[in-house]
């Protein structure tokens, strides 16, 4: 029987490389956007026609009653066994000292209290004291935590640092219950979330200065949550893997 891995903000970038990697892998997947349908619908297709199984969850991760929906929704595969924590938004380049507070809510909202929300409910299912199978949760962290990202985004920084410090938390409350927690905190990735912040060759100028001389690739991070979310990972728990070409 294959098992079910939720992958939230999956419709593009880094959630879409892991969603068909799972897919590939035997994983039945749960394949959640907040607006683009078309996007997660594209994702199913392709899952489906290569032979896997996915459905496509609408919902925002950070509303409390969305976010219920979306794992009713995915309760009905069956048991969870897989978390993919990876819904997550920047803004326009700024320092903090220009920064409205309605800006630092939005930020906080999705990428904190939408994270914790997440892996709340992710938590509730696999943990054996709750009837669950137990699993392996791997929040979609950023190198942005460990560098601050002055001038850029301090906001996003911190929302990053929160889930560093949740995945050191969590994977010692759950590490008796069956389920490991673990964080990759990529750098310079080339998807679409640098434009939607209003910097659409971010990845790519920025890539160069790397150790590695360019950006990553959605599916080198995939590589690297598939492997934590499997058994080839079975005793790693509160690990933080970064994937930044050396940044
Ligand atoms: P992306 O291409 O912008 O994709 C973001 C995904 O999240 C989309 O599927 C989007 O769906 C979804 N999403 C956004 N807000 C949501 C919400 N409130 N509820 C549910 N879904 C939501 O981003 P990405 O580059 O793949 O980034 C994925 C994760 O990696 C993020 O957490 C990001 O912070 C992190 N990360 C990325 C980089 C990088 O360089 N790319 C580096 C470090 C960390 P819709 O389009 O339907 O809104």
């Amino acid at each position: 029987m294959s098992k079910n891995l939720l992958i939230t903000g999956a419709s593009r970038g880094i959630g879409r490389a892991t969603a068909l990697l799972a897919a590939s892998r035997g994983w039945s997947v749960g394949v959640n956007y907040r607006q683009d349908h078309a996007a997660a619908e594209e994702v199913v297709k392709l899952i489906v026609a290569a032979g896997g199984q996915a459905i496509a969850l609408p919902g925002d991760v950070a509303h409390e009653e969305e976010l219920l929906g979306i794992f009713e929704a995915m309760d009905t595969l069956g048991p969870l066994h897989g978390l993919v924590v990876n819904a997550g938004v920047v803004a326009p380049p700024m320092p903090l000292l220009e920064m409205s507070s309605e800006r630092l809510r939005r930020m906080f909202d999705i990428n904190v209290l939408g994270s914790y929300l997440t892996a709340r409910e992710g938590a509730r299912r696999m943990a054996r004291s709750r009837g669950g199978e137990g699993g392996s949760m791997v929040l979609v962290s950023s190198i942005a935590a460990s560098l601050g990202a002055p001038f850029e985004y301090v906001d996003y920084a911190g929302a990053k640092g929160a889930l560093d410090v949740l995945t050191r938390g969590l994977a010692k409350e759950l590490g008796s219950e069956g389920v490991r927690v673990n964080a990759v905190r990529p750098g310079l990735i080339d998807t679409e979330i640098h434009a939607s912040g209003g910097q659409p060759d971010r990845a790519e100028r920025l890539g160069k200065t790397t150790p590695l001389g360019r950006a990553g690739r959605a599916e080198e991070v995939a590589e690297a949550i598939l492997w934590l979310l499997e058994d080839s990972a079975s005793y790693t728990t509160g690990a933080l893997i970064d994937i930044a070409g050396g940044r």
